[in-house]
């Protein structure tokens, strides 16, 4: 339902969480946040989900802290696939932990999908549709060439494999700068900061920090990258161009 995402040298944890904040208009029935542990290389994602108002998530929180960290994503879920609950909230992990996932809207072939992780030894830990995104996303991006795109090449192999609706993005152990999301027939836009970028559903996602937005095309992928900036392609990887426009309205 509601879609956050950061990259730059905020406390990813308290952007992402006032991003969800100002989603909660749209509604929702849970909420969940993964982040990146600051340190180069190999490192190791936190998460925390909960079922109910975002004061839940905060309450979790509160008790039991995430560590610092600058690339973050969270979520409020308004249920489609699998009831309420604790273990549906998003973000979904893959097995292995190394991939983190948050998705608004359906992905119609999910069963079949499923049923392909799971014979392939993936554990499902959850009812929803999304899971199998992590399990794909990882197992896609642990047969690409170490290098830069990697993490993005992966999301646009497995988007290709999607159908319904989706905007999706995720976060990988692996990769401590960049961040990749992608949709198809629901919105993602970017925001571009001072040495910083934020995903979101909508605007109102990171309207206090920037006003300056990037719209994506149907069917695109893009990677947000601390370095690299803003990459935006195809299912295909071929370059596209996103709308730019300045934000208007008052926060
Ligand atoms: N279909 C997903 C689920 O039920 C995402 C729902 C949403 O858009 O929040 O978990």
């Amino acid at each position: 339902c509601g879609i956050v995402g950061y990259v730059g040298p905020q406390n990813a944890l308290d952007v992402v969480l006032e991003g969800l904040r100002r989603l909660e208009y749209r509604g929702y029935d849970s909420a969940g946040v993964a982040v990146r542990v600051d340190g180069d290389g190999s490192g190791e994602l936190a998460s925390a989900k909960k079922a109910g108002k975002l004061a839940n998530l905060e309450k979790v929180l509160a008790d039991d802290p995430l560590p610092e960290s600058t690339l973050g994503i969270g979520h409020t879920r308004w249920a489609t696939h699998g009831g309420p609950t604790d273990r549906n909230a998003h973000p979904h992990l893959s097995a292995d932990g190394r991939v983190a996932v948050i998705h608004n809207g359906i992905i119609e072939n999910f069963a079949h999908l499923r049923a392909e992780c799971e014979a392939a030894g993936a554990e499902m830990r959850s009812e929803t549709d999304t899971e199998v995104v992590a399990h794909l996303l990882a197992a896609a991006y642990a047969e690409l060439p170490a290098g830069p795109g990697r993490f993005a090449e992966a999301m646009r192999l497995v988007s290709r494999r999607l159908e319904g609706a989706f905007t999706l993005v995720a976060a990988h152990a692996d990769e401590p700068d960049t961040l990749v999301a992608s949709r198809r027939n629901s919105p993602l836009v970017v925001g571009v900061g001072d040495g910083e970028y934020f995903l979101g559903s909508d605007v109102a996602a990171f309207i206090a920090h920037t006003r300056e937005a990037r719209e994506l095309g149907q069917d695109q992928v893009v990677e947000i990258d601390r370095t690299r900036g803003l990459t935006v392609t195809d299912f295909e990887g071929a370059p596209a161009e996103p709308a730019a426009y300045t934000v208007d309205w008052d926060a």
